[in-house]
């Protein structure tokens, strides 16, 4: 465990500042109820930093960040950039960063709290009970492999997918060393049925599975998983995957959530760990207070866990969550009933943040009698 923690915090663009604000609201109380030293270095990346200094990931904030112990990432991009060729836009200062850490396994947990069900566009009995944790494989697969492009005319596109034995193996046990600390369980998704690059992927998690006895794993094609992550999500516990694949099947785990606010991710496997909720810089209600910093929140808790190794620490950040949700706390996007007042980004950050502070404390007087 590290308790003394030097964090490179970049809010980003839209709303990534407004949610970003309220998971070091979150890091700090857990820094002040246990009396640890987290140090927060706040930096500009994306939009922000183009505006500042010409460059979505400006050297300064590059450096902060490979001489931090985490990276904290709020959301990047906007409308006013998007007329910038892809190489200048806010988003390619995060491909950057990304690449500089060399984080090359993402983890997504998508739950379902109890409390938000009816948010959920799958059914409430369907979503019940339901928490599953992707694995995606970050830096390889076809968003990286050579050769890519087009055709000398034009009329052709072309990408690679490709995986080496090692590609695979690394993300493998990131898979089963999760899965040993959940409920013993890895599906494997690929398209062995057709892809080269598959039936190496299959081989290899079989082989890697050898060295975790207690760990159950099963394969299963992507498109077969695409269809039970909708009907049956409980099923699942951590689901091992390639990027393009990941990249997807992830984005439809969210519909367990509820909202796309309440998702988090971790990056890690590299130099330093990079966190940042799932969500984009949502342009549409960026300025005006309303968006839910959960996700962020969350994210703060993966920080506690992946990079400080503080895991009793992280569950007390996702019960002070559960927590506010359940005494009905709801930022706009988890409203459904009219007559419920929505809470403020601020108002949630805060709820959380006291929430946490009551566990805390109910511990140690719990602890002291
Ligand atoms: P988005 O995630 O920003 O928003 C999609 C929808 O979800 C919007 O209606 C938004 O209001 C809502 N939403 C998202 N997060 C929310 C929150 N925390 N609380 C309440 N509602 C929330 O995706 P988009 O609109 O496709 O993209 C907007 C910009 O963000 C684009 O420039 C895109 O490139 C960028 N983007 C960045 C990241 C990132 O930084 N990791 C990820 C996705 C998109």
């Amino acid at each position: 465990m590290r308790t003394k923690l030097n964090l490179a915090v970049l809010p980003g663009d839209g709303i990534g500042v407004e949610v970003t604000r309220e998971a070091v609201r979150v890091l700090s109380t857990v820094a002040d109820v246990h009396g640890y030293d987290f140090q927060f270095r706040t930096e500009l990346v994306g939009g922000a930093a183009i505006r500042e200094t010409g460059y979505p990931l400006p050297q300064p904030t590059l450096e902060a960040c490979l001489s931090s112990d985490a990276v904290l990432l709020g959301a990047v991009g906007g409308p006013e950039f998007d007329a910038l060729p892809p190489d200048r836009k806010p988003e390619s200062g995060l491909l950057a960063l990304r690449r500089e850490l060399g984080a090359f396994a993402n983890l997504r947990p998508a739950s379902s709290h109890r409390a938000i069900e009816d948010c959920s566009p799958l059914r409430p009995e369907v979503v019940r009970g339901a928490d599953i944790l992707v694995v995606r494989e970050l830096l390889g697969g076809l968003y990286f492999g050579e050769p890519r492009g087009f055709t000398a005319e034009g009329s052709a596109g072309f990408n690679t997918m490709r995986y080496s034995t090692d590609e695979v193996e690394r993300i493998a046990r990131i898979a089963f060393e999760q899965a040993r600390a959940r409920r013993q369980k890895v599906t494997s998704v690929d398209k062995a049925n057709v892809l080269e690059t598959s039936q190496l992927w299959r081989k290899v998690v079989t082989r890697v599975a050898r060295e975790f006895p207690g760990v159950a794993l099963d394969h299963m094609y992507v498109d077969a998983c695409a269809m039970h992550l909708v009907s049956n999500p409980s099923r699942f516990d951590v689901i091992l995957t390639e990027n393009l694949f990941g990249d997807i099947l992830s984005d439809e785990s969210a519909a367990i959530g509820g909202s796309l606010g309440m998702l988090a991710s971790a990056s890690v496997g590299g130099r330093v760990g990079l966190f940042e909720p799932v969500h984009g810089s949502a342009p549409d209600i960026a300025g005006r207070g309303i968006a839910n910093p959960l996700g962020a929140i969350a994210t703060a808790a993966l920080l506690l866990r992946y990079a400080a190794e503080m895991e009793r620490e992280a569950r007390d950040v996702e019960e002070a969550i559960g927590d506010v949700l359940n005494r009905g706390f709801r930022t706009a996007d988890l409203v459904r009933d009219p007559r419920t007042r929505a809470a403020t980004t601020e108002e949630m950050g805060v709820a959380v943040a006291e929430a946490l502070t009551g566990i805390c404390e109910r511990r140690h007087a719990f602890h002291a009698v």
